[in-house]
């Protein structure tokens, strides 16, 4: 089964932390940025809205007044359509429409039979192009841009002229030239300096281009086009276009009533989203810096917080590792009540756990009758003597005769005896060396530092100690005693107490009651 990884608390937090904040900052741009794009697109469609339906009524009351001078004037000329003063009335007329570029008198033939000075030249041409369409129609009304002259682009407004008795006698015409200064230029012309790369354009009733801002594309047909389709169905409104050089537009368009042309005001979506992306940029430059120093002030706060659990953690590695139960566990001085109460209870808990070891360890290592050390101890004593080439003196010794007391005075005064040695005995070693119970009636006793001649007087002493202290019951208690030392009498640790308990036995042989050094002889088998 796979193992399960272990986090620690600390990175766990940060991390948490780190997500959620970033996602509420995300989600906090991503919904600003949407709801900017959209109040600005909205803006954007209104205002180019506003500006078309201003221009819209604009051209329409141009169109209403012009059609209504033209009708006044029409059936003015209709009576004297030859008059040579006709030329002057209309320069007359068209100083009145300044709009207009010119003005001509066609006769029932489509035939110019009279213009206003600056197209005299036309005089007696025949009309051609599309405004022949709407002239031999006898409709009044606008025409779709023709040449005029063979290379002139122009639109014609057409004003039919009929006899009293409504006879079809010929027309008066004003014309536009497109790609001269006109009426658009000066309605339309600023809109294309705007920053933000807004412009308008005007489409005929056909879906030709009347006016851009790109002079070359006059005359082009963009009927293709979403929102000049609506145009030409009379209906205005807004709508997301691509133009005819790809661009991702957003188009506010309207159409004129007396005319049927569109006017189109267009923005691209791209200068929205520029701006949007500006309120991102504006947000990230002063959110940022706050939410930095609110992590970095979070990042301390949890460190603080985690730091004496991580502290503690630290603590019961050590202690597994290496049963270093005597280390003290650490000091900790949080403000988390929690982790107060956690480092009290660990500090609770450890001081048992060592109160409890302790009481193991002495256990183990003492003797229960006599609490002196056990012979597993004076093996760790011995080993450690050794091994840090330390000289020491080492006594072997026998109570004399015991068996006796036992036997007389049974057992428990035997153990009391035991106890009364080894009392003797530690009180009088004390912290010159250490004093084992070896098994029995046997007792070892380590003098580290000791000379075998020190170590020889000493066992002397406690000899004489415990010969003339009175014991339980007033119980005389002798000792025997074979002295060796290390590593004047044997380098060999082993042979230590081989050797010593022979010094003993000699003692015993020779009376007890007695010291026995190792003799010479027996260091080499003797
Ligand atoms: P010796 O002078 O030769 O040493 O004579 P001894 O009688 O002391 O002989 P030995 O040392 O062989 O006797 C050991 C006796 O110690 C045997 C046993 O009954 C007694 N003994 C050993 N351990 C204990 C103990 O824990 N309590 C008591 N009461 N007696 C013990
Ligand atoms: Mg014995
Ligand atoms: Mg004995």
């Amino acid at each position: 089964m796979a193992r399960r990884r272990d986090f620690k608390l600390r990175a766990l937090v940060d991390i948490l932390i780190l997500v959620s904040v970033l996602t509420t900052l995300s989600v906090s741009i991503i919904v600003a940025y949407h709801h900017e794009k959209k109040s600005l697109t909205q803006t954007t469609f209104e205002l180019n809205k506003i500006y078309a339906d201003k221009i819209t009524d604009t051209v329409n009351g141009l169109f209403v007044n012009l059609k209504q001078g033209f009708e006044v004037t029409g059936a003015y000329i209709v009576k004297d359509m030859q008059s040579e003063k006709m030329g002057e009335i209309l320069d007359l007329l068209q100083q009145n429409h300044t709009s207009l570029d010119s003005i001509t008198l066609i006769d029932r033939s489509g035939v110019i039979i009279n213009t206003t000075s600056n197209l005299k030249r036309m005089k007696g041409k025949k009309i051609a192009g599309a405004i022949e369409g709407l002239f031999s129609q006898h409709l009044a009304g606008i025409s779709d841009p023709f040449l005029m002259d063979s290379d002139v682009l122009s639109i014609a407004i057409l004003q039919p002229l009929l006899s009293d008795d409504g006879e079809f006698q010929g027309a008066l015409s004003g014309t536009i030239r497109l790609h001269e200064s006109n009426l658009f230029n000066t309605l339309l012309g600023d809109y294309m300096q705007d920053v933000d790369g807004t412009y308008a354009y005007v489409v005929s009733s056909s879906g030709k281009l009347i006016y851009h801002p790109d002079p070359t594309r006059i005359g082009d047909d963009v009927s293709r086009n979403a929102a000049v389709q609506d145009v030409l169905r009379r209906i205005g409104g807004v709508q997301r276009v691509t133009n005819t050089k790809g661009v991702d537009m957003l188009a506010s368009y309207t159409y004129i009533k007396e005319s049927g042309w569109g006017i189109i005001v267009q923005t691209p979506t791209e200068s929205v989203l520029d701006d949007s992306r500006h309120l991102v940029r504006q947000i990230l430059i002063y959110v940022v810096p706050i939410l930095l120093a609110f992590l970095v002030v979070i990042y301390v706060v949890i460190g603080k917080m985690a730091e004496p659990l991580v502290k503690l953690a630290n603590y019961a590695q050590r202690l597994t590792a290496s049963n270093l139960i005597q280390d003290e566990p650490p000091r900790i001085h949080s403000w988390l009540y929690e982790a107060n109460k956690l480092h009290r209870a660990f500090g609770l808990a450890v001081r048992h756990l060592r109160s409890d070891f302790d009481h193991l360890s002495l256990d183990a290592q003492t003797d229960a009758l006599t609490g002196l050390y056990n012979r597993r101890t004076l093996e760790a004593y011995l080993h450690n003597l050794i091994s840090n080439e330390k000289s020491f003196g080492f006594l072997v010794m026998d109570i004399d005769r015991f068996k006796l007391v036992n036997d007389k005075d049974g057992h428990e005064m035997g153990d009391r005896i035991l106890q009364f040695v080894a009392a003797t005995m530690q009180a009088y070693v004390n912290s010159q060396g250490a004093c084992f119970r070896y098994g029995g009636e046997e007792f070892v006793i380590l003098l580290p530092n000791m000379t075998m001649g020190e170590a020889m007087a000493k066992a002397e002493c406690i000899r004489k100690l415990v010969q003339s202290s009175k014991g339980p019951k007033g119980k005389k208690v002798t000792l025997s005693i074979g002295v060796a030392s290390y590593p004047e009498t044997t380098h060999e640790a082993d042979k230590l107490f081989e050797l010593a308990d022979k010094a003993l036995y000699r003692a015993k042989n020779l009376g007890r009651n007695r010291v026995e050094a190792v003799q010479k002889e027996s260091l080499f088998g003797g």
